[in-house]
């Protein structure tokens, strides 16, 4: 705001600085207020009030007001012009307005108002109303000095509904593009296991060739692993609209969370046993307030993206006992996550371009895993570089919000 401020009185460099208010990148709320404070050295007045036209219920509403000094506060004074601003709207026109009795010792109860049109919009009218607490009254001059600053304020409020215009359009464009994204992953994701479940019980059902048991036995295998990944894609896109609507239900008890990390490695280790993993954990972890079954899904995954997007490498899983939290650290020595995508990965649907074609995924595991933490009060953070990736998870303690005994430890 410092480029707006007015210094000089002479009127060219005014006319230009008036000017410069209408470039101005500030909020329109400081740009208002500057043209205000300018408008003050040409004319006097003590109260303002810059009315608009509310486009769902079509009544005013107060956009802006501003005191100067005599008089109550702004906030009270905007009933003040109420009256006057209706009549501006519904005649379309400035309209002076005297006190019927020009009582000077009562000068609040006497004000002198100016009321001018600000036309946005057909649809959406303003008013900007001048008030003078007993007097003097507006002169000609006043008055077009008044009609130069409506104007003004005119371009201002339609820059205002402009930026908010746009921003609407903007969230538009985002979520049309993820609701693109979503149908597109979606569909890649559904159709590649149907693919195998059709492609494999086709063949197994052909008349013509008779499959020994040992090679049944591998479709059928390959028929099951499709179906729980159909299963597992479809709880997902489930979870994370339950937890997006905040409809998840948890069920907290005293978890381990030592044996919890333990039993998901292991099951891990049963269909991955190529998987590198090893275990740094503190002797003495107590237990923590928690739901074991989420907090298992959020392990699965961290463990599974290891899989998939550092494979071969090394996981260190890591678990601290710290003053008030438990610290959990998944760290790989994979590529990395770039940069840029760092602020992305918790998102729905979000997925590394580059790594998106490496492995089957659907950008709804991490966002589930941060929904989940913060379920438990805790957080989890990613930092990322070219020689790997770690996932910090901090779980507290004892939740404020939750009082359970230890007989429902698990
Ligand atoms: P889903 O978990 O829903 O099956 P996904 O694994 O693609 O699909 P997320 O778990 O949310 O989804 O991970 C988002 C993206 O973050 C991944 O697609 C991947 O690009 C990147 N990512 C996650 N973990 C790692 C990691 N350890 N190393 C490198 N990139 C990772
Ligand atoms: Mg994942």
């Amino acid at each position: 705001m410092e480029n707006l401020k007015i210094s000089s009185s002479s009127s060219g460099e005014r006319l230009n600085q008036y000017f410069s208010l209408l470039s101005s990148n500030a909020l329109w709320k400081e740009t208002l207020e500057e043209l205000f404070l300018v408008s003050r050295d040409d004319f006097i007045f003590d109260n303002l009030v810059v009315y608009q036209t509310d486009s769902e219920t079509g009544s005013l509403e107060v956009l802006f007001a501003k005191s100067t000094g005599r008089g109550k506060s702004a906030e009270a004074d905007a009933s003040w012009g109420e009256s006057l601003a209706n009549r501006v709207i519904h005649e379309n026109r400035m309209i002076n307005e005297e006190p019927s009795e020009k009582d000077q010792h009562d000068r609040i109860a006497h004000p002198y108002l100016l009321g001018l049109p600000i036309n946005t919009e057909e649809k959406l009218p303003g008013v900007l109303i001048f008030i003078r607490f007993g007097g003097p009254a507006f002169s000609k001059e006043d008055c077009r000095y008044a009609q130069w600053t409506a104007n003004l304020t005119t371009s201002i409020v339609r820059k205002k509904l402009l930026d908010e215009f746009m921003s609407k359009i903007e969230n538009i464009q985002s979520m049309t593009k993820l609701q693109a994204d979503f149908i597109s992953t979606i569909s890649h994701e559904l159709r590649s296991p149907l693919g195998f479940i059709k492609g494999y019980t086709t063949t197994l059902l052909r008349t013509d060739t008779n499959w020994d048991r040992e090679t049944q036995k591998d479709f059928l295998e390959i028929i099951e692993r499709e179906t729980n990944n159909l299963t597992d894609l479809i709880e997902d896109l489930l979870d994370s609209s339950r937890l997006q609507s905040g409809q998840m239900k948890f069920d907290f008890h005293l978890v381990r969370i030592d044996s919890l990390i333990r039993d998901e490695v292991n099951r891990v280790h049963l269909t991955n046993p190529e998987q590198k993993i090893e275990l740094d954990f503190d002797p003495e972890i107590p237990a923590i307030e928690g739901d074991p079954r989420k907090l298992a899904q959020v392990f699965d995954n961290l463990l599974s993206n290891a899989r998939k997007y550092a494979p071969d490498a090394l996981l260190v899983i890591k678990l601290r006992k710290e003053k008030k939290y438990l610290t959990i650290d998944f760290a790989d020595v994979g590529p990395g996550i770039p940069t840029i995508y760092q602020p992305r990965i918790f998102t729905r649907f979000f997925r590394v371009p580059e790594q998106s074609m490496k492995a089957h995924g659907t950008g709804l595991g991490l966002f589930i895993c941060k929904q989940i933490i913060e379920n438990h009060e805790g957080t989890i953070n990613v930092s990322s570089s070219q020689s790997g990736t770690n996932f910090k998870i901090a779980l507290p303690y004892a939740m404020v919000t939750k009082k359970i005994t230890a007989e429902e430890s698990v």
